[in-house]
């Protein structure tokens, strides 16, 4: 048997894809993992294009291109998000799929990593087209998702509405329904009181462990968010409840700043009043319009929006020396080294936004089980987890001497590799 693969190491043009590889590829050597599971662990299982042909509301016929990967089911079913956004590729699959890898293994989660979407302009769509779009894309992925095989959940512009589509749906395909085969599913069909708030809740949670370890008092600390999505929100609202100032947050209509501190109650107010959940007109509450976010006067940034947004043109403007990813690659590896030039501590999104998933994971197994638990224990799960997968990254990276970056990537990989030697290759 060759001593290795022999497989030439990947490059990427996308540049998610290529970031993704690269961040891999240094870690993987790092901690000296064998040629053999650096092949394997580069490479996705199944990277699947699918035609969505949907009846617009005018009558007209539009196609639409969606994707689902499934980078590795070492570890169990691929679990993921599906978004919906103008920029989804299938690399930007690929790449988010990676990391949803190395997330549920740090997480401790019994899955893989999978991520797909469809590639379109979800504000510009009504309900009725987006609902027969999401039909569609559920009918042409039936064959490669399941309780046991690859499990997606709501990500970028889509939510439980989407999930009950995508489950009434192909559970009318089969026959049956099947709850654990979407997470991220309304409370009211087989949601969980407590996933909604959960990856915010569990960003927020990173937040506050890494004030604690660089003993800072939340009430001390001015923060600045950027989206006021779901993720965004719901981080915002949890550092407020702990006393922390949010001074600045933001979405696609702006961004709002008062260094007294925003009223986070009024902004939730105003995207339940706004048609398209946006913070239009929230500066009527007392606040000014300033150029972005992520530039404000603050101690801590939580990016919350998408990724790329801290890149070589943007890093030299961020004011703050922490920063929480709240998105999934917000900092291109261009902003990383200006940041870390500067000084700047970051926690990785992986670490940072894995309340998600792994309320995820809490729901799949209520679905799996027919019981519900109460919003206390879930959250207080949650919570729990998250502390203590902070602390395990921190002291790991005390420990190597390595930015957490690395040391989660390092810590997740380590899981995964131990699961393909013990299952072999025909995986
Ligand atoms: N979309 C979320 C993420 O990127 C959640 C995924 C999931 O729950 O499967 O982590």
């Amino acid at each position: 048997m060759a001593a290795n693969s022999g497989t030439a190491r990947r490059k990427a043009t996308n540049v998610l894809l290529d970031t993704a590889l690269q961040e891999f590829y240094g870690a993987a050597d790092e901690m000296g993992l064998n040629e053999r599971l650096i092949a394997i662990l580069s490479h996705s299982e199944r990277r699947l294009e699918v035609s969505v042909p949907v009846e617009m509301d005018d009558g007209s016929l539009q196609v639409f291109k969606g994707y689902r990967v499934q980078h590795s089911t070492a570890l169990g079913p691929s679990k993921g998000g599906l978004r919906y956004d103008s920029a989804v590729d299938i690399d930007e699959c690929e790449a988010l799929a990676m990391l949803m890898t190395w997330k549920c293994s740090l997480a401790g989660i019994p899955y893989g990593g999978g991520k797909g979407g469809i590639a379109c302009d979800p504000l510009s769509m009504s309900k009725k087209e987006k609902e027969r779009m999401t039909r569609a894309f559920g009918a042409r992925i039936a064959s490669s998702v399941g309780t046991w095989t690859d499990v997606p959940a709501p990500d970028m512009n889509t939510g439980g509405q989407e999930m009950v589509w995508l489950m009434d749906t192909i559970g009318k395909m089969r026959g049956q329904i099947e709850p654990g085969i979407f997470t991220g599913k309304p409370i009211s069909y087989w949601g969980s009181r407590g996933r909604n708030e959960a990856t915010g809740r569990g960003v927020a949670t990173c937040g506050l462990e890494f004030m604690k370890k660089l003993g800072k008092d939340p009430s001390q600390v001015r923060a600045a968010i950027q989206g006021f999505g779901n993720v965004g929100s719901f981080t915002a609202k949890t550092l407020h409840d702990a006393g922390v100032k949010v001074v600045a947050i933001s979405d696609i209509t702006g961004s709002y700043y008062s260094p007294k501190g925003l009223d986070i109650a009024a902004a939730f107010e105003t995207i339940r009043n706004d048609p398209k959940r946006l913070l239009n007109g929230f500066e009527k509450t007392g606040c000014e319009k300033v150029e972005d976010a992520l530039f404000a006067d603050c101690d801590f940034l939580f990016p919350c929006a998408r990724d790329g947004v801290i890149n070589k043109d943007t890093a030299g403007k961020v004011k703050a020396r922490y920063i929480v990813e709240g998105a999934n690659g917000p900092i291109t590896p261009e902003g990383d080294a200006i940041l870390n030039d500067a000084g700047v501590q970051i926690v990785p999104d992986f670490l940072a936004n894995s309340g998600g998933v792994i309320g995820s994971y809490f729901e799949w197994a209520q679905n799996l089980q027919g019981f519900f638990w109460t919003e206390e224990e879930y959250n207080n799960r949650l919570i729990l987890i998250m502390k203590e997968n902070f602390k395990r990254v921190w002291d790991y990276a005390e420990a190597k001497k390595v930015k957490m970056r690395r040391a989660a990537t390092m810590a997740a990989i380590q899981r995964v590799a131990e699961a393909v030697e013990l299952r072999g290759l025909f995986l």
